[in-house]
């Protein structure tokens, strides 16, 4: 499940839920299904709230901001797995034990969550939702006899997969971060109050410094005793950070692994320009508004000037208008309108982030065509997708991928561009900055966690 954490962890009581608010409000890009929020109670056990749809219409602001705690932590939820339109999936799930109140707030896809699941409810257990994340729950239930902490990190190495996690355990905010790194986790600090974000950018907005990265198979404690970190008892051969969070799914204002979202982006962009040069186009354009920070680099790198042809509606929802049959054939015009006198009689080079169904680049082109551009070249600054992600990016099934289905040239004329390129893996690994064996690229090249999809080890 692809989504949006933040937690926040104050040693003296404060209305720290108006920073969560705030943080999921800047995550919001990462899910917009639903909101959710959980905190320490006066009575020392665990209050939670949830909502459907974007954060302010999810949760309270004005309530929250009234709540004084010690420790909170929120979700925005983009469904990958689980019914998506059902809140008993929304995050946080909350759960009391014998010793302890749990809640657990999950980013990313568990890939044996089946066969874990399957397991325990062969001893008995009840699962409420069908989120995956429900298991890491019922595996610490299962070792009641052990203290929390120690319950929580036996219950990890149990969990193959991606997952980033935000917890309250008993009175302390828990931040953890699977061997392999799949999502991003960041702690920062604002005086005596510490968060953890999945991305920089909310930290940002609630006037915090980011401190550093929870790393890949890290579990951090923050309590009234300060900071701890405990390593989960595993060893894996390389780590598989998430090459598309950095091509499309994170916030360009964000730094994952010390590297400037922005700047890779940007970077991408120039790299595309040397690969697959355009010198027949006379400007460079952005599609709105993902491919637009490559489309900058694309434009510096090839000298040509880079201009705006399309103006996205900023206010368009995703469920606010009746798809009525008017709307349906009005379609990509909802959203996105063309600037007929930049386009007239110009040879265009768009660039955009991905394809994957390929209907937004399609109905793209065919917009700018019929406003009168000559020749339409587009430039993708990520290499195919060819395969689905099992980790955590809702891409849909291998026969829906558009460049799964056939080569690029099909694909160059299924979707009516002049002339179609993409990056190639090497520069989109070289672009990130990263050594490669650090980095996922599963959806491009196929090559998934070896034995990630295995129903793990033993239980
Ligand atoms: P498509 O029409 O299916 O080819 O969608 C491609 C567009 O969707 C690109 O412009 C991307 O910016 C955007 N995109 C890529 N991946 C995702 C995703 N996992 N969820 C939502 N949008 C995406
Ligand atoms: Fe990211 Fe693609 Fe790997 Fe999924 S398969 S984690 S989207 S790089």
């Amino acid at each position: 499940m692809m989504c949006g954490l933040f937690g926040a962890f104050s040693a003296k009581k404060r209305n720290i839920l108006e920073d969560v608010y705030l943080g999921l409000y800047a995550l919001q890009h990462r899910g917009q299904e639903s909101a959710g929020v959980a905190w320490t109670n006066d009575e020392g056990r665990i209050s939670s709230t949830k909502g459907s749809g974007l954060v302010h219409l999810a949760l309270d602001q004005e309530s929250l901001a009234g709540i004084e705690t010690s420790c909170a932590i929120g979700h925005v939820r983009y469904a990958t797995t689980g019914a998506s339109n059902d809140l008993t999936n929304a995050h946080p799930l909350t759960a009391s034990t014998s010793k302890t109140s749990l809640a657990v707030a999950h980013n990313g896809n568990l890939t044996n969550a089946e066969g874990i699941k399957h397991f325990l409810e062969g001893r008995g257990a009840i699962f409420h939702s069908t989120t995956d994340t429900e298991v890491i729950l019922h595996l610490m239930a299962h070792q009641r006899h052990k203290p929390p902490l120690d319950a929580l990190i036996d219950s990890l190495t149990k969990l193959r997969g991606a997952y980033s996690l935000v917890m309250i355990v008993g009175d302390e905010l828990v931040a953890a971060r699977d061997p392999w790194g799949f999502r991003p986790l960041v702690l920062g600090r604002r005086d005596d109050v510490y968060y953890a974000s999945s991305e920089s950018c909310a930290l940002d907005l609630v006037g915090a410094t980011a401190l550093r990265e929870v790393q890949p198979g890290e579990v951090v404690i923050i309590g009234k005793r300060g900071m701890d970190s405990i390593p989960i008892p595993m060893t894996v051969r390389r780590r598989y950070e998430c090459s598309f969070e950095y091509v499309y799914f994170a916030r360009p204002d964000s730094v994952l692994s010390g590297r400037s979202v922005y700047e890779v982006r940007k970077t991408l962009g120039r790299k595309l320009a040397r690969s697959a040069p355009c010198p027949m186009a006379h400007i460079a354009t952005g599609m709105p508004d993902s491919g637009t920070i490559a489309a900058y680099g694309f434009a510096e790198a090839s000298g040509m000037p880079y201009e705006q042809t399309i103006v996205r509606n900023r206010y368009v929802g995703r469920t606010f208008i009746e798809p009525t049959q008017r709307v349906r054939e009005l379609g990509v015009r909802i959203k996105l309108n063309p600037i007929t006198e930049v386009i007239r009689g110009k040879n265009i080079a768009v660039v955009d982030d991905s394809i994957v169904r390929g209907t937004t680049s399609q109905r793209v082109i065919s917009m700018i065509k019929d406003c009168g551009a000559s020749q339409v070249h587009l430039r993708i600054s990520s290499p195919p997708v060819r395969f689905p992600c099992y980790y955590g990016i809702d891409t849909p099934s291998r026969a829906e991928l558009a460049a799964a289905r056939m080569n690029v040239k099909k694909l160059e004329q299924k979707i009516g561009a002049d002339s179609l390129a993409f990056i190639s893996e090497e520069d989109l690994i070289e672009s990130i900055g990263l050594p490669s064996e650090q980095i996922c690229t599963a959806c491009f090249s196929g090559q998934y966690m070896e034995g990630g999809e295995d129903n793990g080890p033993e239980l």
